[in-house]
């Protein structure tokens, strides 16, 4: 995980100025763990920065991507999230509740890395790869749902036999 020198050590490399705002951006990034929205972002960090514009911090996002601070996730429609998480690692995505989180385990990139560069001669400096699915809660929930509505119909079955 970069932590908060990481972030304004880009800013500066990149040419920006470090102001009260955007240190309260950065502060926020480091010290968050899962895949922040745009609006969460800001949600975050003007509850203890009031003053703050959406847009001021939505711009220091923006920066902060095109520097390779954050990876910019796009699940579908306008689902933006950003990562924090500088290693090659793998997002499971859920398609139901919108939630990001890493896959933590051992992900055998490196191999995969090769066999790009044997296939096309691509080098491969980082790697996203979003993996969409259904989150364990949600099956939970589903299954919940469909148990329901089985119990529903089974009930009115049986009042029209009755
Ligand atoms: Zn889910
Ligand atoms: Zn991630």
């Amino acid at each position: 995980m970069l932590t908060i020198h990481d972030y304004l050590n880009a800013l500066k490399n990149g040419g920006y100025r470090i102001t009260d705002q955007r240190r309260a951006v950065c502060d926020y990034l480091a010290r968050t763990e899962s895949h922040p929205t745009p609006s969460e972002v800001y949600a975050q960090v003007s509850g203890s920065h009031p003053e703050i514009s959406r847009a001021t911090v939505y711009n220091t996002l923006n920066v902060l991507r095109d520097l390779g601070a954050i990876v910019e996730i796009s699940v579908g429609g306008d689902h933006t999230h950003y990562d924090t998480n500088p290693q090659p690692h793998v997002n499971l995505v859920c398609l139901r509740c919108g939630r990001v989180y890493d896959y933590a385990g051992d992900v055998p990139l490196g191999a995969l890395y090769e066999s790009v560069h044997a296939q096309t001669g691509f080098q491969a400096v980082s790697a996203q790869v979003q993996m969409m699915g259904f989150c364990a809660e949600c099956q939970a929930r589903k299954r919940d749902e469909f148990r329901r509505q089985l119990q529903a119909s089974t009930a009115s079955l049986r009042e029209e036999t009755n």
